[in-house]
């Protein structure tokens, strides 16, 4: 029996709402399904007038059946949540202006930038989600050329041994390696205890499992939503396997839709610090969770022993992939103490437009692309970009 807490309501006009079931995050951090509301062209079938949800290489949308499908309400409603955000407070014409994207669920293929589904050779892929950025990628042959997609993998177990060992190896991973103490072993959540998912039977290798799960996260702090998140999408009540369901977990539907929204400048084709902070910076604006952005705050300033000096950027950590992703997070978070989260959110947006995928690092690309969003925005350009810089300086940048 569920148990509602909230009601949520999408705020768009001219379609007839249909009700359907979510997961969101109390107050407390936790998660809980509710009831939502989801614009739907046709109460028929997952399609709103921006996004679609497929089921692997479909085209055409997927059928809403009996009480629906957890898992594309869920990526639906979360979409929409994150283009409102976009269109809305940030005012993106871009966004306002895009095509429909696909929300592609359980698809295993690696993507090609050739074309459809040009790998279906190669080994499949779990527990992972991806943003496709279709405008750029030329198609080869009579392949179809992408448009705008998010990919959500199927989920598929991997021994929590495994995993362990894995991050035992790699220090950037400390943090969650930390947080694993707090989060195993996995209860299981008895809010979820009716939804049953069915394991893909096609042959992996553990190795590859784990390095498609490390890569989703842009960040740790993430992560830890990602964990919090297992409690409800991990129907097994021993903490020996271990697996995500990245379309069950809003953050991700917030940091993949994130990609999209700032694709019109970063295009999400290669991983950086830079790119996936921004992500994260959003996702954790779209989600507007006090208890995250608590954490955000706690991993740039409660780094160092005493708990007081604020997290210094050091070169050396330069290559720390992860570690670096949630120091550009914790640096764009901290801008809102500055100029408040409204002010800020504009700043940091409007930085992608001086960023440029590969090139751009965090000692020189994002701070020149911070303090340039700020001359092109702020009213008090002199005191603004003096307060930047000092904030930058601050933080060993
Ligand atoms: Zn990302």
């Amino acid at each position: 029996m569920w148990i509602f807490i909230v009601l949520a309501f999408t705020s768009i006009a001219n379609a007839s709402p249909t009700v359907d079931t979510a997961v969101l995050r109390d107050h407390r951090d936790r998660y809980y399904l509710a009831p939502v509301e989801l614009p739907l062209l046709d109460s028929k079938y997952y399609e709103t007038e921006h996004f679609r949800v497929v089921s692997g290489k479909e085209s055409t949308p997927l059928v809403r059946e009996g009480d629906g499908n957890l898992k594309a309400a869920n990526v639906l409603y979360h979409a929409e949540k994150s283009r409102e955000f976009f269109a809305t407070i940030l005012n993106s014409d871009e966004v306002k202006n895009m095509e429909q994207v696909i929300l592609r669920l359980d698809i295993t293929n690696e993507y090609s930038p050739q074309g459809h589904f040009a790998n279906d050779l190669y080994d499949p892929q779990f527990n992972n989600a991806v943003s496709v950025n279709g405008k750029i990628e030329k198609p080869i042959g009579a392949t179809l050329p992408w448009m705008r997609e998010i990919w959500f993998r199927p989920k598929k177990d991997i021994l929590v041994a495994d995993l362990m060992a894995q991050l035992s190896e790699d220090p950037i991973q400390t943090v969650m390696r930390d947080a694993r103490h707090e989060f195993y072993p996995i209860q299981l959540d008895s809010a979820v205890k009716g939804v049953e998912y069915t394991l893909a039977s096609v042959p992996f290798s553990t190795a590859n499992l784990i390095s498609s799960f490390l890569g989703i996260c842009g960040s740790i702090a993430t992560m830890e939503g990602v964990l919090l998140g297992i409690r409800i999408i991990n129907k097994l009540s021993t903490p020996k396997w271990f697996y995500l369901e990245t379309a069950m977990v809003p953050e991700i539907v917030h940091h993949e839709y994130s990609h999209i929204a700032l694709s019109d400048y970063l295009a999400p084709n290669t991983s950086t610090p830079v790119i996936e902070g921004m992500a994260d910076y959003f996702a954790a604006a779209i989600g507007n969770n006090p208890k995250l952005a608590e954490k955000i705050k706690a991993y740039s300033t409660a780094q160092s022993k005493d708990g007081k000096k604020p997290k210094f950027f050091k070169i050396e950590e330069e290559a720390m992939g992860a570690a670096q992703n949630d120091f550009v997070l914790s640096l764009l978070w901290g801008l809102r103490d500055i100029f408040g989260a409204d002010r800020a959110n504009h700043l940091v947006f409007d930085a992608r437009k001086f960023l440029s995928t590969d090139k751009s690092s965090i000692r020189k690309g994002l701070t020149k692309a911070l303090i340039r969003s700020c001359e092109a925005n702020c009213t008090d350009v002199l005191t603004d970009t003096l307060r930047l810089h000092e904030y930058f300086q601050d933080r060993g940048l």
